[in-house]
């Protein structure tokens, strides 16, 4: 009997370990347990819908999925189709590939105002996935706040002011097209609670900021460092080249284009303003002791009908998994939960790092496994399948996968990769009707 694996999530972090652990334990038998029925995870509904090349990774998943000891097993949600509990007693191994879908609290006073949204939340809408298809984000404002110096900010500042031709040029769906697209919004305001030297921007996507069609990026020189005298040669090696790209802006003019994203560091928000609805925000002006940013009592407000917290995120609690609250992520050690029971990705490590970085993860816990388990000692697949048939879940397969993804990239608008399948009702009746091998 060959060893058994269910992997829960086929996003980058479980799909790299499906392709380890063909390498690393021969003969093995994968499962890919997904609760969306489209595969993938942060590569369809996290990586920003401008930036295809990255989504790339995909053909590299979609030959993992391909092998025939992995299979594919979307629309199923453990801990509500099947408990992590009986999911164990199928398979030899259990790792949970979940990620960090949760949007982690800003916590100050009136975050709960309408129009203030977590990125996992407005990120989720802008890339179709189905948990956020009628948010609705209140986008009828001229001015928004992104809180966070991480490159989700940059992500949902920069959407904010693309053009209809470069929204409509990605697989952004068309509800999300319309609405960033009608919005009066002319003014984004990115918040860091600290300086530009501490800021988590990557090269790349910041220097796209500078290359907008119709918008402009404005820094205020005064926030910038004169000199990086006095900084590590670490530090210097790793920001130079960003702070180089901020002072590229200062000459800037607010009116060059349409819309503008405003830049401000050493700004921490206190309160969210308004009423029922956001009307803006209050922030502390703050100073970096050691790595700290620190009040300093100066307080300023900003207009703002609009507010993304870009602030981080958290593992969703499933039982049976040990969960260390603080940090958002299940308790482990490089990876191991317990016996059987593993963590990859950010819900082994937090949500840091990008897609890549995820294939180290996948190497460590394959040979954890390699090493753990030397004999198969649980039914596997056949006794997962009758708690499936048992409880008639509809799983959605790799093969039903391919047939969405022709009709995906079949129906897109002229220019785009594919127009997004969102709600699984949609999904449904297109497989229903969808001709077999199609
Ligand atoms: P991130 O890089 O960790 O940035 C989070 C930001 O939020 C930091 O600036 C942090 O400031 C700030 N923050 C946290 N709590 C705050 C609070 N209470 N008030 C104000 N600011 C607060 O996280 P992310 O942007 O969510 O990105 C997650 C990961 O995905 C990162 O590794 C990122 O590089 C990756 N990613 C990559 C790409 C890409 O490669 N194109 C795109 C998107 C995401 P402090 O530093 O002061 O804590």
């Amino acid at each position: 009997m060959s060893i058994s694996v269910a992997i829960v999530g086929s996003g980058p972090s479980g799909f790299y370990t499906a392709g380890e652990l063909l390498r690393a334990v021969k003969g093995c038998q994968i499962d890919v347990i997904d609760r969306l029925p489209a595969p993938f995870g942060l590569v369809r509904y996290g990586i920003a819908p401008d930036h295809q090349s990255t989504k790339n990774v995909q053909r590299l998943f979609d030959k993992t999925a391909r092998d025939t000891a992995v299979r594919y097993f979307g629309n199923v949600e453990i801990g509500k189709d099947v408990s992590l509990h009986e999911l164990r007693a199928c398979y030899d191994a259990v790792v949970l590939a979940v990620g960090a879908p949760l949007d982690r609290p800003l916590g100050v006073k009136g975050e709960d105002k309408l129009g203030v949204y977590g990125s996992a939340a407005f990120v989720g809408w802008y890339n179709g996935h189905p948990d956020f298809r009628h948010l609705d984000p209140l986008l009828d404002c001229r001015a928004a706040a992104v809180i966070g110096n991480g490159n989700v900010a940059l992500d949902i500042a920069r959407l904010l002011v693309r053009t209809r031709a470069e929204l409509e040029a990605s697989d952004m769906p068309d509800f999300a097209v319309d609405a960033i697209a009608r919005s009066p919004l002319t003014d984004v305001y990115v918040f860091g609670r600290r300086g530009p030297m501490d800021a988590k921007f990557t090269i790349g996507e910041l220097r796209e900021m500078g290359e907008l069609e119709d918008g402009v990026a404005l820094v205020d020189a005064a926030q910038l460092p004169e000199t990086l005298d006095g900084y590590s040669e670490e530090e210097r090696r790793a920001r130079a080249r960003n702070i180089e790209i901020i002072k590229a802006w200062v000459p800037n003019r607010p009116a060059a284009k349409r819309k503008r994203v405003h830049f401000a560091f050493y700004a921490s928000p206190v309160e969210v303003l308004g009423d029922a609805r956001v009307r803006g925000l209050r922030l502390e002006r703050t100073r970096v002791e050691g790595q700290r940013a620190v009040g300093t009592g100066q307080f300023f407000e900003v207009e703002c009908g609009f507010v993304a917290a870009a602030i981080g995120y958290r593992s969703p609690v499933i039982a049976g998994a040990p969960f260390d609250e603080k940090q958002g992520l299940y308790i482990n050690d490089d990876g191991r939960i317990g016996p059987g029971l593993y963590a990859v990705g950010w819900a082994m490590r937090g949500p840091t790092g990008v897609v890549g970085t995820n294939r180290a993860d996948g190497k460590t816990v394959s040979a954890h496994i390699a090493a753990d388990l030397k004999t198969a000692s649980k039914p596997g697949r056949p006794a997962f399948q009758a708690k499936l048939a048992e409880r008639a879940v509809r799983v959605v397969d790799y093969a039903d996968w391919l047939k969405l993804e022709a009709a995906e990239v079949k129906n897109a608008r002229p220019k785009a990769p594919r127009r997004k399948f969102v709600e699984l009702e949609e999904v449904l009746r297109f497989l229903a009707t969808a001709p077999s091998g199609a």
